[in-house]
C-alpha cells in the first residue's frame, strides 16, 4: 500500500498583522478540503503593496507563530521571508514543492484574486504545482470563475489588517479582533502606533 499524499494548505498574506478572519478562513478550508495541515505563510515583501512600508517580517512571522500555538493543524512557514526580496506565489509554491515532494498543495486565496488567476505571471505552471482554492470573503459575491475552482465559504468576519492597524492608532480595542497574544505582542513591541500611512 502507498501512502497517502500529505494534504497542505497554503494561505499566504502580508499578514500585517495576523488577524482571526485570516484563522477562521484556515481553518473553514482545512474542514472543508479533509487537509492535513494549512501553512499561513508571511510574504517577505508584497509586489502590490510597495507604497506602504510593512511590519518588518520577523514581528510579522513570530505573531503568526503566536496565533497558531496550540492548534496542530496550522502552522508557519517562513520560505518567503529567508529567501528575501519581492514575494511571487510562485517561488513560494516552487519552494514548498521542493521541501515536500510528497504533498499536495492547496493555494488558499480571496475568490476575487482568483477570478483572474489566468492574468498572474506564471498561470499555467502555478495550476501545475498547486489546487487553487477560493475563499469567499464578506462583502463579495461569488465571482464568475471561467475556470473548475474549488469555492469555499467562510464565516463572515469584517475584519482585515488594516482595520486592526487603523484601530490600534486610534487607541480602539482590538482583543477579539486578533488573537489575545497576538494583541499583547502588538502592545509590547508598539506596532502601528503611528507614522504608517494606513
Ligand atoms: P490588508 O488590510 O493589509 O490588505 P488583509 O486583512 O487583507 O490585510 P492579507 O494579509 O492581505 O490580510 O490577507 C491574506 C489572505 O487572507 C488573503 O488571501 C485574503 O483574501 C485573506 N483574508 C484576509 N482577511 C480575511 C477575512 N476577514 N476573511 C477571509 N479571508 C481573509
Ligand atoms: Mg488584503
Amino acid at each position: 500500500m502507498t501512502t497517502p499524499h500529505r494534504r497542505i494548505g497554503v494561505l499566504g498574506g502580508t499578514f500585517d498583522p495576523i488577524h482571526h478572519g485570516h484563522l477562521a478562513a484556515a481553518s473553514e478550508v482545512a474542514a472543508a478540503l479533509r487537509l492535513d495541515q494549512v501553512l499561513l505563510v508571511p510574504v517577505n515583501s508584497q509586489p502590490f503593496k510597495l507604497d506602504r512600508l510593512a511590519a518588518p517580517p520577523e514581528h510579522r512571522l513570530e505573531m503568526c507563530r503566536l496565533a497558531v500555538e496550540g492548534d496542530e493543524r496550522l502552522a508557519v512557514s517562513d520560505v518567503d521571508v529567508v529567501r528575501g526580496g519581492v514575494t511571487y506565489t510562485l517561488d513560494t509554491l516552487t519552494d514548498l514543492h521542493e521541501q515536500m515532494p510528497d504533498a499536495l498543495l492547496h493555494f488558499i486565496t480571496g475568490s476575487d484574486a482568483l477570478a483572474r488567476l489566468h492574468e498572474w505571471k506564471d498561470a499555467e505552471r502555478l495550476t501545475e504545482l498547486a489546487r487553487f482554492i477560493g475563499v469567499t470573503r464578506p462583502g463579495h459575491s461569488l465571482p464568475d470563475l471561467d475556470m473548475a475552482h474549488t469555492l469555499v465559504e467562510v464565516p463572515a468576519m469584517a475584519v482585515s489588517s488594516t482595520d486592526v492597524r487603523r484601530r490600534v492608532r486610534a487607541g480602539a480595542p482590538i482583543r477579539y479582533l486578533v488573537p489575545r497574544a497576538v494583541a499583547d505582542y502588538i502592545a509590547e513591541h508598539d506596532l502601528y502606533a503611528g507614522g504608517m500611512d494606513d
